[in-house]
């Protein structure tokens, strides 16, 4: 399994990064065809920690020959029920593993190794878990169409999908790809995105280590327009299962005409979290605040706009203030740091561009507002009050730590704000007024509407969006759609 590799001396010893990180084709960890490495960088020193291989077409088109040959050999033959078990050995590989994870995933991304190991790694657990009980439980149906003939329906496996993932949450979104399909009997080539490639590659090999057929889970490290687009462009490819920006998503689509595959975009948000006055409203600031603070602003459903009723309006921005000047900013490898750096300095630069953005139309910038120290890609936890909701901090997705807070006066009011952005992923409404609550609830434009909450998933439970945000559903039997294609066999077997 190990290629060529050498370990960097500033590295804690007991992590065995390797500095070279191969891609994992057909279960070997083999360089690009290319020869290319580039540089990924802990964003909290901004030191480079390895060199990984630079995929492109050519290795593209050799991971998904091998996830072609491994669909039509052993892993396409197996029992559905083997198939569980070795997801379910899958699931005990990583929770063995974890410590390393959890310590690669902070290193590479900049997570806090606290967020990763209460939340990140249990979903994955959780995910692998989930999908594993489903293997054997894909039915088809008897449908009595005539009395003549036999008639049923079968599911079978969609066949090799593409899996392109974007740096906020590597190991859990890449679970949310890699869980599925092949509980459904498919296979992967897992394309991770560049700023976050180490824990793809690591979770490839032990589910090799696990024992499932090489092959069946390919990682391709490289380049969104290189890597990724060969990926959606490869006519042997079947399904794009993919989460990122609203830009590349529609680049997917187009790639994705040729060959029609299938596709799920799960893309951004500007997520509205509407607060009345008869809300508990400290639970409601406790909440707005890890809803846009929690991985640094960087979650696809952040409640990146807190809508605020005027008569609390003061009192909450006051609050909110408060919490965001007292979350401990540093160095995620601490276990008392509750949020690291962003992912990388060019987060950073559009970040702090953004905040600047919202000074110039008028925001006034009440806790943060600029870097947070000097080294390492780190923004303070930003409250932009007065925000109105046509500023472009109010309408375009910022993907940082940067809460705008925006006044209003009646429900018709909130709902139309909530409404008024090109996006539809999420939203969270607080209130105790039961009927209020329902009506959110229906006329709230989000594939997800969190009530006295914010910000939970559960992998049981639908996930995604519309218009901006994407289309398709992850998460729950949803997915076992996404990965399958259903065959009628007719038997005509005269009366
Ligand atoms: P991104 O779109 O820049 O990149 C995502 C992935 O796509 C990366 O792996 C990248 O290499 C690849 N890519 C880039 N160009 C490509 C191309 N032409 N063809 C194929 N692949 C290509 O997104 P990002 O900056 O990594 O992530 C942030 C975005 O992801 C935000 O908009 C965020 O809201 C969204 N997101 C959505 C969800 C969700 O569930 N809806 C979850 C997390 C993140």
């Amino acid at each position: 399994m190990q290629s060529t590799s050498y370990l960097r001396r500033d590295l804690p010893p007991q992590l065995s990064v390797r500095y070279r990180q191969d891609l994992l084709i057909d279960g070997t960890r083999l360089p690009a065809l290319s020869g290319r490495y580039f540089e990924t960088r802990n964003p909290a020193t901004e030191e480079v920690i390895a060199e990984v291989a630079e995929g492109d077409a050519a290795d593209i088109d050799r991971a998904v020959k091998s996830a072609r040959a491994a669909l039509e050999g052993e892993w396409g033959q197996m029992r559905a029920a083997d198939r569980g078990t070795l997801l379910l050995k899958f699931a005990d590989a990583i929770r063995n593993a974890q410590d390393e994870l959890v310590e690669l995933e902070s290193l590479d991304s900049g997570k806090p190794v606290s967020a990763i190991r209460r939340q990140d790694l249990p979903a994955v657990l959780d995910t692998l878990r989930y999908y594993a009980g489903f293997a054997d439980k894909i039915n088809g149906q008897v449908i009595p169409s005539r009395p003549d003939a036999l008639t049923y329906t079968v599911r079978e496996p969609l066949g090799v999908v593409g899996a392109i993932i974007p740096w906020n949450f590597p190991l859990m979104i890449g679970m949310w790809k890699i869980a599925p399909a092949l509980a459904c009997g498919c296979t992967v080539v897992l394309k991770p995105a560049e700023l976050t490639s180490l824990t793809a590659l690591r979770l490839g090999e032990l589910a090799i280590e696990a024992g499932i057929p090489a092959g069946v889970l390919n990682v391709v490290t490289g380049f969104g327009r290189t890597a990724g687009q060969a990926l959606v462009d490869h006519p042997d490819v079947d399904k794009v299962t993919f989460t990122g920006s609203p830009a590349v998503g529609r680049q997917i689509l187009r790639g994705a005409a040729g060959n029609l595959k299938r596709v799920t975009l799960e893309l951004g948000g500007k997520s509205a979290n509407i607060v009345f006055p008869d809300a508990d409203l400290d639970a409601a600031v406790k909440a707005a605040s890890s809803g846009i603070f929690f991985n640094a602003g960087q979650v696809c459903s952040a409640g990146s706009r807190i809508l605020v009723h005027e008569d609390v309006y003061t009192e909450f921005v006051g609050k909110l203030a408060a919490r965001a000047r007292a979350i401990r900013i540093g160095d995620p490898t601490e276990a008392g740091t509750a949020m690291g750096p962003l992912v990388s300095a060019t987060q950073m630069k559009r970040v702090l561009d953004y905040i600047d953005i919202g000074r110039t139309e008028g925001a006034a910038v009440v806790a943060g507002g600029g870097r947070h120290g000097s080294t390492g890609c780190f923004v303070a936890a930003t409250v932009l009050a007065n925000v109105k909701p046509d500023m472009r901090v109010a309408q375009e997705e910022i993907f940082g730590p940067v809460a705008t807070v925006i006044a209003f006066r009646t429900e018709e009011e909130a709902l139309s704000i909530a409404n008024g952005t090109a996006y539809s992923l999420a939203a969270g409404v607080w209130s105790a007024d039961i009927s209020r609550v329902h009506r959110f609830a229906r006329r709230l434009k989000a594939g997800t509407v969190w009530v006295n909450t914010y910000g939970p998933t559960d992998v049981r439970l639908p996930w995604g969006g519309a218009r901006d945000s994407g289309f398709g559903r992850e998460h729950g039997d949803a997915a076992i759609d996404n990965f399958t294609e259903s065959k009628v066999v007719w038997i005509q077997t005269g009366l």
